[in-house]
């Protein structure tokens, strides 16, 4: 054994320097979390080595009793951190990440060049669930399927139910996804339900970015009326980067069901599992079925909260007013800033945030506002007076972009966060901005 440092210093530099990036600076990116370090001990384990393609005891290579332990293991905590009778629902593990988790729901439950019905990415649906510009079809999910966005009621700026069941009528989908990467509040999964059973359309939910608030109990359940939940691990959840499947199988086909996710998965999209990321998996469902998770969700939520209030006490406009769940979006347009440039300005701050498209805005390529979370920043045990201060180091990085830009024009807003930038990568700080 010779240790990475010595093996590879320079890789070894890198994973140092983002791990004291992770440690110094503040992650307020909503699709990111702190993971376990007993999860990561799982996921750098010798289980890298093994081969296992199929499923625990229908393998196509030897040697994989321990696997197929592991598997059921995972599978087994993964329906008990969601509270779900095995007699009822079904999951697959395998899944490398949330883009192969869908396209594998999309391939079991849809046939090439059928109808599905997303949330549109600049309202805050993700780009699997059939996201395409006038200009191009970008993603598989608008490639291999015909898709239709439905949108948030520009109003309210919630999900507008109404308008989503009036396309559904005249589009006949056969699939429905909810979920998404960037809407604040909870869903109404009851009457997605009513509009799927009336068109004949499957109901799936992505609860990628809130699986572990679902898991927690904190926000509506999706099982009660979906056909099939995909989530991340990753996110809420607080595991390794991977997906998982879950699938009904109290349906009138369930056992056919159950195969096509699990044919769907393999061999129709993936190879191998990666069996030290399904360790991990199983880790971190561990974790997030203890009593202290909960208390970890309800925290999150608390923190999204304080944000969102001191934001707006600071005058600024957030979509939706508000949140239910782990996340903010935070709307520059009123301001005259966009989220690119605040983007920029919080990280030479040591503040990591995303720029993310606003409801209302033209393209998801300008966007006009940013997306806070607060996974991260809970799981370093982070309560409500410290977000407060976040909140107020937010509301410093965004007036600093306003005086650059007021002062002498965006010309010098973008020379600041170029140079800033090449500053900041040759270690230099921002002080001889
Ligand atoms: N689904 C949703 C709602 C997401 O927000 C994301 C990622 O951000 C994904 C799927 C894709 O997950 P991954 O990056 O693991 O492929």
């Amino acid at each position: 054994y010779t240790p990475l440092a010595e093996l590879d210093p320079e890789v070894k530099n890198i994973i140092d320097k983002e791990t004291w990036r992770q440690f110094t600076g503040l992650e307020l990116i909503a699709s990111e979390n702190l993971t376990s370090l007993a999860a990561m001990e799982a996921n750098g384990s010798m289980l890298t080595n093994k081969y296992s393609e199929g499923l625990p005891n229908a393998r196509y290579y030897g040697g994989n009793e321990y696997i197929d332990e592991l598997e059921i293991l995972c599978r087994k905590r993964a329906l008990q951190a969601f509270n779900l009778d095995p007699a009822k629902w079904g999951v697959n593990v395998q899944p490398y990440s949330g883009s192969t988790a869908n396209f594998a729901a999309l391939t079991a439950l849809i046939q090439p060049q059928d109808r599905l019905m997303g949330l549109g990415l600049p309202d805050g649906g993700h780009l699997t669930h059939g996201y395409y510009t006038a200009k191009k079809k970008m993603t598989a999910s608008s490639i291999y399927f015909q898709s239709l966005p439905y949108a948030l009621s520009p109003e309210s700026q919630l999900i507008d139910y109404e308008g989503l069941a009036a396309s559904a009528k005249i589009f006949k989908p056969k699939l429905i996804i909810c979920g998404a990467s960037a809407y604040p509040r909870d869903w109404d999964y009851a009457t997605l339900k009513k509009t799927a059973e009336k068109e004949g359309a499957w109901l799936m939910a992505d609860i990628a970015h809130t699986s572990g608030l679902v898991a927690a109990q904190t926000l509506n359940s999706p099982f009660e009326y979906c056909d099939v939940v995909t989530t991340t691990t990753h996110k809420t959840l607080r595991g390794p980067r991977a997906g998982l499947i879950f699938f009904r199988k109290d349906l009138k086909d369930a056992a056919d069901l159950e195969k096509r996710i699990n044919d769907a998965v393999f061999p129709a999209c993936q190879g191998g599992p990666h069996n030290n990321t399904i360790a991990a998996i199983a880790t971190a469902l561990l974790q997030a079925a203890q009593p202290s998770f909960r208390d970890y969700a309800k925290q999150v939520i608390a923190n999204a909260r304080t944000l969102a209030e001191t934001l707006v006490g600071h005058g600024y406009k957030l979509q939706t007013g508000g949140t239910d769940n782990h996340l903010v979006l935070w709307d520059l347009r009123p301001i005259g800033l966009t989220g690119s440039k605040v983007e920029k300005v919080c990280d030479l701050m040591g503040i990591t945030i995303n720029k993310n498209a606003v409801s209302g805005d033209a393209s998801a390529q300008v966007p006009g506002g940013i997306r806070l979370g607060t996974s991260a920043i809970t799981s370093r045990n982070m309560l409500e007076a410290d977000v407060k201060v976040v909140g107020d180091f937010l509301h410093r990085a965004v007036q600093l972009s306003l005086v650059l830009q007021k002062e002498a024009g965006t010309k010098l807003l973008k020379d600041f966060v170029r140079v800033a930038t090449v500053q900041e990568e040759g270690k230099e700080g921002f002080a001889k901005v």
